[in-house]
């Protein structure tokens, strides 16, 4: 499976492919840096979905008629 790395030395996007047994990259192909790469998730980047907490007050205080 490959993965896209953005370098943060040389602002490059490097696709590295790693599969169970690899372990994650550390180093630039590109520039050669160490511990320069961050995982760029593109467009699978999972969309942040905020779920509203609805009917927490639902109708639940229904008052009794007062006397
Ligand atoms: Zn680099």
């Amino acid at each position: 499976m490959f993965y896209d790395f953005d370098c943060t030395n040389c602002n490059q996007t490097v696709e590295i492919e790693k599969g169970m047994n690899n372990p994650a990259p550390d180093k630039c192909p590109k520039c050669g840096a160490v511990g320069t790469l961050e995982r760029n998730w593109g467009n699978n980047k999972p969309i942040a979905t905020v779920y509203k907490c609805k009917g927490m007050y639902d109708t639940d205080s229904r008052k009794v008629g007062s006397r």
